[in-house]
């Protein structure tokens, strides 16, 4: 069979859509021209529409109808302007014209009587294919070759039935064979989409039905291979249009391509593998927009090894879930044998049925407009068991779609659900119904309409094909937000690369700009853009475009001080983004808030990541949860949690006055713009409070007395008065310093979190061979005293303040989501 000397070319709407695309078409088979050729076009892309709108529009008597026919006349007219020289135009423009006069009185006849056969419809809507068809058969007379036209009407014989056409092959074969020996034509160019019945009335193989003339011509012609011509590279692991990761897929099964097609790939027909499967003849995909480049070759074995057990997955929208519930359906024979034949009788398509295997249910899933007629067939159907109370309700859940994994070695392996139900789950998508084909070559779901695009993401990045892709939304580009775009701009192609986490920042906004990108916005260049940008600054537009429902997961990176920012997190969780920040403002709002925070959390798993609230980089709540969640008890938290007062505590010596060294300490930027800030203790309070909730405690900022280390009467006014007239503390501190060196001890600012006691915020005293007297320069320290560590505390300590290390702590924290959300690490 292979030996045919035949090749079938089917090229789709968009590959014939209009003169130059025609052209385009007539070059990549002159070019590559390797044997008998028989091509098969679609109508030029949008006619299809176009003819069934206009029987719509006379029907429902639209003002319009006259206009739309003139378009459209015109737009073939000025196609065979552009595409054929004077010689070959005037028999086309007669047929051309000879059609539209049929159709005006088709459609005058239609606006009288406000109704259309279905034999209308199919005469008036295979008409595409007849026109483009004729195009290109002119376009190789033109240039030499004498192409035949063949009107598939002719040839290809069909019993029509509710859905795609019966071919009967006896008629059809017979009438090929008369055909190719009456005329023995080289090239042929064949009209996709239509056929005739038995009676010979013009008919349609159904919508996208050309991919099947191509296969059932290939049949015909026993040709060696059928290549259908399309917009893009091949079959790919899902639509590229949702999923822009979307990979080729260089070989697959004929079983695997009708599993997709069948499941809304519309790239191919799924009766296109039928009539060449049993021939084994080879089918490929190809881009007539990328003619160079291989496609995807479809047959009875694939090599494609992508390293993924799933080769695609594809999504039919437009579905309504029925659920028929009852406990008396339990044991009785024969009800799925009922409700299936008597739906079947009814012409209604079942998608999809749902195993439970309770048998308390049968769930089935049909397309949207089928939904209220199935349900009424299904309650026909058992009007008796409904009425003995044994079924007891028959439902509708609309607005559904459904979602499909394919793959021919998803058979016998295990685990495959698991993976493919787990990537749902962590993007949030509710599953409604589940099947899996007793094939094992598919597994599928029924989700929320609204989601789909979400599940089609998290599926296919779940599995091997686009990475583990963060949407990311940073908020203040500060110092701390710089330097982590900075520190995610040098390390994110060897996360991709060697972990497989694709971090996009897809948005950075500042109070007065903000750049907003698709994939991701260039982070070699980000200040730049954002200087640039004439985007006003929108929060709330912002947070929609981070939050894409295309994108598995969203991330919005507060790296403000704002308390009004802080204030959104709770709404920001409810909506499905994760939160990371290194603002304290958060944590230490009302217990109440923080409690909304983590239960909101928790209940929509979504995470709220705060690790450099304090401390930095420095693990400090990383530990504390670890130590808690492994069920230690917390007995003491004791730490040096100010950078600043931990600088001025380890550099005071009682020689230079205290006074003075928060002066230098200001002017080499170790304090706040106000040292009060700093000296207040009210930044150390801030984080006993984040310690102390941690571990349960529900603390408020005023309930922690601190000691204030800025006299009452320098508490108010400028910073300047402040520094002038902060020496009258100087003599107080360095009686206090030489009081503690007089026992051997150094002076240290902490914070103590005690469970039981009272936590306080104060300047205390430790021997010099404590932990806490060796500390240097602006570091951090932190002792957990509990049960298990309770003789020595377990220490945590270092740089706990700068740039560098909180970004760096945020930028851990977006590891780790990662990790929480599957990559791995
Ligand atoms: P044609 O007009 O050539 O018949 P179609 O529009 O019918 O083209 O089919 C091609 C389109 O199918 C692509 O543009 C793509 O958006 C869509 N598509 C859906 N799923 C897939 C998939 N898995 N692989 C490739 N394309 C797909
Ligand atoms: N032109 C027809 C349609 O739009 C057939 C096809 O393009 O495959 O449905
Ligand atoms: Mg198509």
């Amino acid at each position: 069979m292979t030996s045919s000397p035949w090749l079938v070319h089917k090229f789709g709407g968009t590959s014939v859509a209009n003169a130059d695309r025609i052209a385009n078409v007539a070059s990549i088979l002159t070019n590559d021209h390797k044997g008998k050729t028989a091509v098969v076009v679609s109508a030029m892309s949008g006619v299809t529409d176009a003819l069934l709108g206009l029987l719509e529009s006379a029907r429902t008597r639209q003002d319009g109808v006259y206009d739309q026919i003139d378009t459209l006349r015109k737009k073939h007219l000025d196609a065979i302007q552009a595409l054929v020289p004077p010689d070959y135009r005037t028999e086309l423009v007669a047929a051309i014209q000879a059609d539209f006069h049929d159709i005006e009185d088709i459609l005058r006849s239609v606006w009288i009587t406000r109704e259309y056969s279905p034999r209308t419809r199919d005469f008036v809507s295979g008409l595409g294919e007849v026109w483009s068809s004729r195009f290109l058969t002119a376009r190789f007379r033109s240039q030499g070759i004498e192409a035949v036209w063949l009107d598939a009407r002719q040839i290809l014989v069909v019993e029509p039935t509710t859905s795609t056409p019966n071919i009967l092959w006896e008629p059809s074969q017979k009438k090929m064979q008369d055909f190719l020996s009456s005329v023995n034509p080289d090239w042929m160019v064949i009209t996709g989409f239509v056929a005739q019945t038995d009676d010979g009335i013009p008919t349609t193989l159904g919508r996208n039905g050309s991919d099947y003339s191509g296969s059932i011509f290939g049949k015909l012609l026993q040709a060696g291979s059928v290549t259908i011509w399309t917009d893009v590279d091949g079959v790919m692991s899902a639509n590229p249009k949702q999923v822009p990761g979307a990979v080729v897929i260089p070989e697959m099964t004929y079983e695997e391509a009708v599993e997709l097609a069948y499941f809304g790939a519309k790239v191919l027909h799924p009766s296109t593998m039928a009539p060449v499967m049993e021939s084994g003849i080879p089918i490929y995909i190809r881009n007539t927009f990328n003619p160079s480049f291989p496609g995807t070759r479809i047959f009875t074995t694939s090599k494609t090894d992508n390293g993924s057990v799933v080769t695609g997955f594809s999504t039919i929208d437009k579905v309504a879930l029925i659920n028929v519930e009852g406990t008396g359906m339990m044991g009785v024979p024969g009800i799925s044998a009922r409700l299936f034949s008597a739906l079947h009788e009814k012409s209604i398509s079942v998608i999809l049925i749902s195993q439970a295997s309770s048998e308390h249910s049968i769930c089935f899933a049909v397309p949207e407009n089928q939904a209220n007629q199935a349900k009424k067939v299904a309650e026909h159907a058992f009007f008796s068991e409904i009425h003995h109370g044994k079924i007891s309700s028959v439902t509708i859940e609309h607005h559904c779609s459904i979602l499909a994994a394919v793959g021919e070695s998803m058979s016998g392996k295990p685990g495959i659900s698991a993976k493919f139900f787990g990537a749902l789950g962590k993007a949030g998508v509710n599953i409604r119904a589940i099947a899996q084909g007793s094939s094992e070559r598919n597994i599928s779901v029924v989700i929320d309409a609204d989601e789909t695009t979400k599940a089609l993401r998290a599926a296919h990045s779940g599995f091997y094909l686009s990475d583990q892709t963060l949407s990311v939304g940073l908020i203040g580009p500060g110092h701390v937000g710089t330097t982590l775009l900075n520190q995610i701009a040098s390390e994110s192609a060897r996360l991709k690369s060697e972990f497989g986490i694709d971090i996009r920042i897809r948005g950075i906004i500042s109070s007065k700009k903000m750049v907003l990108s698709n994939h991701g916005v260039n982070l070699s260049k980000w200040k730049h853009d954002l200087d640039q940008s004439e985007t006003e600054p929108d929060l709330q537009s912002f947070i929609k475009h981070i939050h894409a429902d295309y994108y598995p997961h969203s991330v919005l990176i507060d790296c403000t001080s704002s308390a009004d920012i802080a204030g959104m997190y709770v709404d920001w969780l409810r909506a499905g983004i994760h939160v990371i920040t290194p603002n304290k403002k958060a944590n230490t709002a009302a217990y109440s808030y923080f409690e909304a925070l983590r239960n909101e959390g928790k209940q929509i798993q979504k995470h709220f990541l705060y690790e450099t609230t304090v401390g930095a980089g420095l693990p400090i709540i990383g530990t504390l949860r670890d130590l808690v969640q492994t069920g230690d008890q917390i007995i003491r938290i004791e730490g040096v949690l100010s950078g600043t007062l931990g600088y001025l505590f380890s550099s005071f010596n009682g020689k230079v006055p205290f006074s003075q060294l928060v002066k230098q300490a200001r002017d080499f930027g170790y304090t706040e713009p106000d040292p009060r800030d700093d000296l207040s203790g009210m930044d150390v309070v801030r984080k006993v409070v984040i310690l102390g909730r941690e571990i349960g405690l529900k603390t408020e900022v005023v309930d922690i007395p601190v000691e204030n280390l800025v006299p009452p009467s320098l508490r108010k006014g400028s910073i300047e008065e402040f520094l002038a007239g902060y020496s009258v503390s100087d003599e107080a501190m360095a009686a206090r310093y030489e009081e503690a060196e007089k026992n051997g001890q150094v002076l240290r600012y902490v914070g103590v979190i005690d469970p039981t006691g009272q936590s306080r915020v104060e300047l205390r005293t430790y021997p010099k061979d404590h932990a806490f007297a060796r500390i240097q320069g602006s570091d951090n320290i932190v002792a957990f005293t509990t049960r298990r560590y309770e003789k020595q505390p377990l220490i945590v300590q270092g740089p706990g303040a700068g740039p560098e290390v909180t970004a760096a702590g945020a930028f851990a924290d977006l590891l780790r989501l990662s990790a929480y959300l599957g990559g791995v690490l």
